[in-house]
């Protein structure tokens, strides 16, 4: 396997601390990258005066929504929040986004995906990524259309051309397009392209080098999520959970749950969390909990609960208020997060 090359524009980073004359920083580095941490950090301070200190942020850290602005006591002047961008929150100090965009080849897995359509009606693909390979998104573009498609794109809600997020797919929800491809690793953002556009989707995974149908995935997570569903409507109460992170906090949508759970005779209760992990609602008498924070929550760690984690439009299922057959999935779009 290749190795993986990420950009962390060093000298970005140390023009940036000059600009400002910051004297404290804090590195925020994604699970996947935090092991690059002290590398980039000693860099940074052989760059820097020595009345410059740098910080590693070692909590967890999944997305821009998570932003370590308000951390040490207000102390920090800067925040070098890595591999994500921005998603127009308000912070307390000056936030610089690095791309950490990945040196991954994105040709073979790309001509991959293409290879797998077999549907000689297919003329359109639309191509989407996220941002650790979204400065490949011209060379993407070219090599679709070499190979005879056409080829769409579009901006998001906060997202760039082609740019989807766990909790975004605004980019994708009218692209008149007859195949998806999304150049990425993992399946959850694939899985939410083929909620939103019920097209076919196919992941060109430039960390394998290959690509793969999203169907069996996508057959198999809706056959979990119908059990959870199934398994929450004899619950009698509910935990509703809310999350501090700025960018995942959605406390009005929580009270209106609140409200429309008590309405339909059950208990309610709304827990606040930082970090949210199973252990946390281990104290708790509750029978089901519905996630107003990451929607990939729900979906990707289901797993590790035992009681059923439900999204907001899961729990529109269990009450009654919504088909089956109009599941969706949960997104963030900050601009309205508090509804
Ligand atoms: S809410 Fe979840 S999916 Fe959205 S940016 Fe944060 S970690 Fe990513």
């Amino acid at each position: 396997m290749p190795t993986i090359d990420y950009n962390y524009k060093i000298d970005d980073i140390v023009a940036k601390i000059e600009e400002l004359d910051a004297k404290n920083v804090i590195l925020q580095f994604p699970e996947g990258l935090k092991m690059d941490a002290t590398e980039v950090a000693n860099e940074i301070d052989e760059k820097t005066p020595t009345d410059v200190n740098i910080l590693i942020d070692a909590d967890a850290c999944f997305g821009a929504c998570d932003l370590a602005d308000h951390k040490v006591n207000g102390h920090m002047d800067l925040v070098v929040h890595f591999a994500h961008t921005t998603l127009g929150l308000e912070t307390d100090c000056p936030v610089m986004y690095i791309e950490a965009s990945s040196s991954a080849d994105i040709k073979a897995p790309l001509l991959d995906a293409l290879s797998k359509i077999e549907d000689p009606d297919v003329k359109c693909v639309g191509v989407i990524t996220t941002t650790q390979h979204i400065h490949n998104l011209d060379d993407m573009i070219q090599i679709i259309k070499d190979e005879g498609y056409d080829v769409k794109t579009s901006p998001g809600v906060t997202t760039a051309k082609g740019q989807v997020l766990g909790c975004n797919f605004t980019s994708i929800k009218n692209l008149d397009v007859d195949v998806i491809i999304y150049v990425g690793s993992g399946d959850f953002h694939a899985l939410g392209v083929k909620l939103f556009t019920k097209k076919p989707v196919i992941v060109a995974d430039p960390f394998k080098g290959s690509a793969r149908d999203i169907e069996e995935f996508y057959d198999r997570i809706l056959r979990v999520r119908f059990a959870r569903i199934t398994k929450a409507k004899d619950a009698k109460s509910f935990g509703i959970i809310i999350s501090s992170k700025k960018g995942q906090l959605r406390f009005d949508l929580a009270l209106k749950l609140k409200k429309l759970i008590k309405e339909h005779g059950f208990d309610a209760q709304i827990l606040n969390m930082d970090y949210i992990s199973p252990d946390r609602l281990l104290p708790f008498n509750l029978d089901a909990y519905v996630m107003t924070a990451c929607p990939r929550i729900a979906i990707d760690d289901n797993a590790m609960y035992k009681k059923p984690i439900l999204t907001p439009q899961e729990l529109e299922i269990v009450l009654g208020i919504r088909t089956w057959d109009d599941y969706l999935m949960d997104e963030i779009i900050i601009h309205d997060k508090q509804q």
